[in-house]
């Protein structure tokens, strides 16, 4: 996947419960307080905090192309990565990713920092963001990385 090191490292991480959630198992005894702090109704597993949050219902159904979502049931990320790297394309699956991750970062801004929770951010961001990333690639070989952005400069008009 063409996506940065530091997202397949937090993709890696989510499949091992190594990222601290209030209701990862290493931060039990550390957190009484395991409830999630978005929605104040669920355990906050790795699973809750990235997809199953009833916050998350728009990035749900939006992040995906439509049809592609299924409203399944998830053991665990294991499963929802597994489930979905079946029905999704490459660049899809790169842009599932990079959604996991937004999540976080605009979960953890706004648990530490007391920015706003936007799930339309995270959408909006994520797209652009894997836009970027496939402009800079595809350009890489042929050595002007700012070729791409200058024609969508231009097909906007
Ligand atoms: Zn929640």
């Amino acid at each position: 996947m063409e996506i940065p090191l530091k997202i397949k490292m937090f993709i890696w991480k989510t499949c091992y419960n190594w990222i601290p959630t209030r209701g990862n198992p290493s931060k039990r005894g550390v957190n009484c307080n395991d409830i999630c702090q978005i929605c104040g109704k669920n355990n906050e597993s790795t699973l809750h905090a990235l997809w199953d949050c009833s916050k998350l219902k728009y990035v749900r159904v939006w992040w995906l192309p439509s049809g592609k979502f299924c409203d399944t049931h998830f053991g665990s990320i294991l499963e929802l990565l597994d489930f979905y790297s079946k029905r999704l394309t490459k660049v899809e699956m790169e842009l599932f990713c990079i959604n996991l991750w937004k999540v976080w970062c605009c979960r953890n801004d706004w648990m530490h920092k007391g920015n706003s929770f936007d799930v339309n951010e995270v959408v909006w961001w994520s797209k652009n963001f894997a836009e970027e990333i496939h402009i800079i690639g595809s350009s890489r070989g042929k050595g002007i990385v700012t070729e791409g952005r200058r024609r969508e400069e231009v097909d906007d008009r």
